[in-house]
C-alpha cells in the first residue's frame, strides 16, 4: 500500500437532507475553509454561499438527462484533489454512510494513502419522517427501527434485499432510495407477511421548500403516492409511528407551506428575504434577474470617493450605493474618520441600516424610502440645521437612479455632485436552474424588490406563470410595474424586506 503523499485532507461531509440549517457547525467551518469542493445533486445550494472566495466547485451528481459522474471517477478525483489542496470537502446529502457510497470513498482515500475525516451528517432516515410529523421511534408503539434501501447497485443482477426479513421486524421501518419500486417493493412486504393495514407515508423533498408528504396504508402507499404526485426523492416510512403525523406534523402549519415564491433580487442580496420565507414554509426560487455591477465610469467614482471627505453632505440612495461607496472609500483611506463631519441622509431605513453598520448614524431619513420623500424630509427639518441652499453635498447612487434627488435639491440651491457607485445590469447565468424551475414548475408569489428587477425580469421573457400573484415593495416598483400593464395584488406598506415577507404572508 502506498505512502502518504498527498498533501492534503479530504473531509466526507453530510449536508443533512436539505435545510441548510441542518448542517452541523464542523461542516460549516470546513467548508468555509475549503480550497476544494466535490458536490452533488442532494447539498443545497445555499451552501455554496459559505464557500471562501477562489475556491474550485466541482459537481459531480447528476445533470439534467446526464448521469452522474460514475463513483470510481468520483473517487480518483478525491484522492486527485488531495495531491493539489490541502482541504477538499466531499459534500454528500445527509450522512456519508448511510446510504451514501461515502464508505466506498473512504476506502479509496485510505488505500491511496490520503489523510480524511468523517462529518456525519443527519440523515434523511431520520429528518424526513421528523419534518413531517413522524417521530421514527415512540415509548408506545416501537422499540427498534430498521433503515433499507429499495434500490440496490445496478451491479447486482439479484437482489438481495431481506424482504421476509424487513416484513417480519418490528418496530419502524424507513426506505430510502424506494420510489421507482415502490409498488413492488411494498407488494413483495405484504407478501412475506407484513401487515397492509399498517400506516405507511412517504416524504418527498423532505426539509426544502418543496417538501410533500402523504400517508396511507402500506397496502394504498402505491396508489396514494401516485395520487399526490410524489417521486423521487423521497423518504418510506413504515409503522404506527405513521399515525401520529397529523398531531405532530409542524411543518405543513407554517404560514407559507406549500406557496412556491419567486425572489428577484441579485445573489448577494436575496438571502436576507429568501431565508425570512423559507422560515414560514415557503419554497423559494431565488432568481435573480439583475446583478450590481462596477459603474460604467470607474475613474470618475473612485475619484468622488476621495473627495468625499470635503462635502457638507454625503446623500445615500440605497443599500448598494453605500456598500460600493465603503468599499472603495476604504481601498483609499483606513480610518472612518477621515470621513469628516459631513452630515449624512439616507433614503430610507434599509439604507440607514447598511450605513449605521459602518458606525454612521443619519441626520435626515423619511420612514419611506422614496426619493420625494426625502426631499419632503430635507424641507421638514431645514431649520434643524440651516436649510441646504449653498451646501455642498455628495448624492451616492446607481445609475438607473431616477433624478428627483438631483432636481429638487439643486432647486433649493444646494451645490450637488453625483458619485455614482455601481450599474445595476441583467444576471444571465441561470446556474442553479431556477429560470427552468419557474417554466416548468410555475409559481404562486412573486416579489420584486426594486425598478430594477422589474424591468429585467421582464427582459428576460420568462412568461409569467398563470394565477401567480405580485408583490411590490413600494410605490416606485409598482409604478414601474404598471409600465409593463401589470397591478401588484399587494404593495408592502413600509418598503423594507420585513414588510415585504408582512406582505407575502397577507397573500396567503
Ligand atoms: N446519505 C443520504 C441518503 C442517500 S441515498 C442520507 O443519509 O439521507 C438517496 C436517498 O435518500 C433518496 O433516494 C431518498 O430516499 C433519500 N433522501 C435524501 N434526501 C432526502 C430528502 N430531502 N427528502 C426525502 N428523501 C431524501
Amino acid at each position: 500500500m502506498s505512502k502518504i503523499v498527498n498533501k492534503g485532507t479530504v473531509y466526507l461531509i453530510g449536508a443533512g437532507p436539505g435545510d441548510p440549517g441542518l448542517m452541523t457547525l464542523k461542516g460549516r467551518d470546513l467548508i468555509a475553509q475549503a480550497d476544494c469542493l466535490v458536490y452533488d445533486a442532494l447539498a443545497s445550494p445555499a451552501m455554496l454561499a459559505w464557500l471562501k472566495p477562489g475556491c474550485v466547485k466541482i459537481y459531480v451528481g447528476k445533470r439534467a438527462g446526464d448521469h452522474a459522474l460514475p463513483q470510481d471517477e468520483i473517487n480518483a478525483l478525491l484522492v486527485k484533489c488531495a495531491s493539489q489542496y490541502d482541504c477538499t470537502v466531499r459534500l454528500k446529502g445527509g450522512d456519508p454512510y448511510v446510504f451514501g457510497r461515502g464508505g466506498e470513498e473512504a476506502m479509496a482515500l485510505q488505500a491511496a494513502g490520503v489523510r480524511f475525516e468523517v462529518v456525519p451528517g443527519v440523515s434523511s432516515a431520520i429528518a424526513g419522517p421528523a419534518y413531517a410529523g413522524i417521530p421514527v421511534t415512540h415509548r408506545d408503539c416501537c422499540t427498534q427501527f430498521t433503515v433499507f434501501t429499495g434500490h440496490e447497485g445496478a451491479h447486482k443482477a439479484e437482489s438481495t434485499l431481506d424482504i421476509p426479513g424487513i416484513a417480519a421486524a418490528k418496530g419502524t421501518k424507513v426506505m430510502l432510495m424506494g420510489m421507482s419500486r415502490l409498488r413492488e417493493t411494498m407488494n413483495a412486504l405484504v407478501e412475506a407477511g407484513q401487515g397492509a393495514d399498517v400506516p405507511a407515508a412517504a416524504v418527498q423533498w423532505a426539509a426544502t421548500g418543496r417538501q410533500k408528504s402523504v400517508t396511507a396504508t402500506v397496502g394504498t402507499l402505491a396508489d396514494a403516492v401516485a395520487d399526490a404526485g410524489i417521486s423521487s426523492p423521497a423518504v418510506v416510512v413504515i409503522g404506527e409511528v405513521v399515525a401520529l403525523a397529523p398531531m405532530l406534523d409542524w411543518r405543513s402549519k407554517l404560514p407559507l407551506y406549500g406557496k412556491r415564491v419567486v425572489v428577484t433580487r441579485t445573489r448577494e442580496q436575496a438571502s436576507e428575504l429568501s431565508s425570512k420565507l423559507e422560515q414560514l414554509g415557503a419554497d423559494v426560487i431565488e432568481l435573480p434577474t439583475i446583478r450590481i455591477a462596477d459603474p460604467t465610469d470607474k475613474r470618475d467614482f473612485a475619484e468622488s470617493v476621495v473627495d468625499a471627505p470635503h462635502y457638507d453632505w454625503l446623500i445615500f440612495s440605497s443599500p448598494n450605493g453605500v456598500r460600493r461607496f465603503f468599499q472603495a472609500f476604504f481601498a483609499v483611506y483606513e480610518d472612518i474618520r477621515e470621513i469628516g463631519g459631513a452630515r449624512i441622509a439616507a433614503v430610507g431605513p434599509g439604507t440607514a441600516a447598511e450605513l449605521k453598520k459602518y458606525g454612521l448614524m443619519v441626520d435626515v431619513m423619511p420612514q419611506k424610502a422614496v426619493a420625494e420623500e426625502l426631499i419632503a424630509e430635507f424641507d421638514r427639518k431645514g431649520d434643524e440645521f440651516g436649510g441646504v441652499a449653498n451646501v455642498t453635498m455628495l448624492w451616492v447612487h446607481g445609475e438607473q437612479a431616477r433624478r428627483v434627488i438631483y432636481d429638487e435639491l439643486m432647486k433649493r440651491q444646494a451645490i450637488v455632485d453625483e458619485c455614482v457607485a455601481y450599474n445595476t445590469v441583467p444576471e444571465t447565468e441561470d446556474t442553479a436552474g431556477a429560470q427552468t424551475r419557474l417554466r416548468e414548475e410555475g409559481a404562486d408569489i412573486i416579489t420584486f424588490t426594486s425598478s430594477s428587477t422589474v424591468r429585467q425580469f421582464m427582459a428576460l421573457n420568462l412568461p409569467l406563470p398563470r394565477g401567480c400573484r405580485i408583490a411590490s415593495i413600494g410605490p416606485v416598483t409598482t409604478a414601474t410595474l404598471a409600465e409593463f400593464g401589470l397591478k401588484p395584488d399587494i404593495e408592502a406598506e413600509m418598503h423594507t424586506i420585513p414588510s415585504l415577507v408582512a406582505a407575502v404572508q397577507k397573500l396567503k
